[in-house]
């Protein structure tokens, strides 16, 4: 294979650095005349349809999130070889991982940047996204006009997720920074996966080392012995391997280290024991707070995993379990809460079973005077799902009547109201049972719509479930 010297109107200039999931370069917009980085799928991944698409779609979400705080993300496109690439801000100022090739940070420095990486978190899950991956090569440091140090977030870890899960890698180096629900499959990501990659990037600044697995962490001031105690706690309550017992949410764990940064000594405030009522669930009384209950834990907590679409140009999402598959219109697949669900929130039987929600704004799901457009899918296969669904009423909408689905693989009846709250939305509902008429799994299934064409069936006839 002979080098490459341009992609696309991007001359290249030289390799930047390569990961287990590609190569990035220093090319010259020879258009914008700007530098730019560019980064290319892996040759060995670039035949896996699965990791392309992830990868592409890091691309999209990077850019979705719009923050000044991560990583820019101006073009996507492909090699003549098929290889995806796509090219973003350069950041001139390295990796946090080149600035600790000289071993440990300065305290206050160490905890600021820790807080500054806290805070671009922060943004993206702001935009329903965990990052996944939070770890020293993928913080980026870029100089800005005033000379001052930006720093950006890189490089979602849903590629590796996606690998990981099925076995066929874990890249090294990474051990330290993934908390444990992230290596066990089926238990569900949200935003404290991050707060916990924050506190070992915190860790590994102040103390020059990656910290051990979770739960076996070494108490960083054993490494540091000058780290004043309330670092060493502010640190270890972020890699707490119980995420109820972590900060809850990044923004809190930054202030928590600038206030450090600022008076390390200082005592952070909010301690473990008085958070959890602010981490739990709220439990909604409407029954459309199914989106809520959809979610195990609380804080805001959204994971996109956008598996590829369909020829219709759907995005097909799947839940953490991998056994919910469904296509939705890609306008719709903003946020995706992929956790579960109890179906007590039905009046069923209560536990834990696979469902996800998939929606343009997952917050207002509740509010039916907000336009939203989105689908709720559970599973469950205990109780009488039928006669719950057929016993709900949506108060402020008007109900529309009842008609028969019969699909390839489901059939139900489907539910729908109108003219919710006044406004243009509408909720349609169906429990759904195999069309062949075998099997036990039922599915619930709820959708917000808001105005343009009906997309029930075709959303209906996307679902999948499996094991
Ligand atoms: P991993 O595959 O686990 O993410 P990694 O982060 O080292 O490992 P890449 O994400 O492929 O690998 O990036 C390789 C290196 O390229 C980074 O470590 C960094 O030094 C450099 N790099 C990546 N993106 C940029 C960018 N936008 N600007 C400047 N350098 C970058
Ligand atoms: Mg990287």
């Amino acid at each position: 294979m002979h080098s490459l010297e341009r992609i696309d109107r991007y001359r290249l200039e030289r390799r930047l650095g390569g990961g287990a999931f590609g190569t990035v370069w220093l090319a010259h917009d020879d258009a914008l005349e700007a530098p730019v980085a560019v980064k290319v799928l892996a040759e060995n991944w670039a035949h896996r349809l699965d990791v392309r698409e992830r990868f592409l779609s890091e691309a999209r979400l990077l850019r979705r999130a719009g923050s000044s705080r991560v990583v820019q993300v101006y073009d996507i496109g492909e090699l003549p070889d098929g290889r995806p690439y796509f090219v973003m801000e350069y950041a001139d100022g390295g990796t946090l991982a080149d600035r600790l090739t000289d071993g440990p940070l300065p305290v206050a420095e160490a905890l600021r940047l820790t807080a500054s990486a806290a805070r671009a978190a922060a943004a993206l899950h702001e935009a329903g996204i965990v990052h996944r991956d939070i770890k020293p090569s993928n913080v980026l440091l870029r100089t800005a006009p005033d000379g001052s140090i930006r720093l950006l977030l890189a490089d979602l870890g849903l590629a590796k997720s996606l690998a990981q899960a099925s076995g066929l890698t874990m890249a090294a180096g990474s051990a330290g920074y993934a908390p444990p629900e992230q290596t066990e499959p089926g238990t569900g990501i949200d935003a404290r996966a991050d707060v916990y990659s924050l506190g070992a990037l915190g860790y590994h600044l102040l103390t020059g080392t990656v910290p051990a697995p979770p739960g076996k962490v070494r108490p960083p001031d054993r490494l540091r012995p000058d780290l004043p105690s309330e670092v060493r706690r502010a640190l270890l309550r972020a890699m707490e391997p119980d995420r109820e017992r972590r900060w809850p949410t990044a923004d809190v764990f930054a202030d928590a280290l600038d206030r450090l940064a600022d008076d390390p000594g200082r005592p952070t405030g909010t301690s473990p024991a008085r958070d959890p009522g602010r981490t739990r669930r709220r439990h909604g009384t409407a029954l459309l707070a199914l989106a809520a209950a959809a979610v195990a834990g609380g804080a805001a907590l959204t994971t996109i995993v956008l598996l590829g679409r369909t020829a219709a140009g759907d995005v097909t999402v799947q839940d953490t379990t991998g056994r919910i598959e469904a296509a939705v219109p890609a306008a719709w697949a903003r946020q995706l809460r992929d956790a579960g669900w109890d179906p007590k929130a039905l009046g069923l039987p209560t536990g834990q079973e696979p469902a996800l929600a998939v929606a343009d704004d997952l917050s207002h799901w509740q509010d039916l005077g907000t336009e939203v457009n989105g689908a709720f899918i559970g599973l469950s296969e205990h109780g009488d799902l039928a006669a719950r669904v057929r016993a709900l009423a949506h108060n402020g909408c008007r109900y529309e009547g009842s008609r028969d689905y019969h699909g390839a693989a489901w059939q139900g009846r489907i539910r729908t109201w109108n003219d919710c709250d006044g406004g243009e939305g509408s909720v349609t509902e169906a429990a759904l049972t195999p069309a062949d008429g075998t099997g036990a799994t039922r599915v619930y299934v709820q959708l917000r719509q808001v105005g343009g064409s009906d997309r029930t069936d075709r959303i209906l006839d996307s679902v999948r479930v499996t094991g």
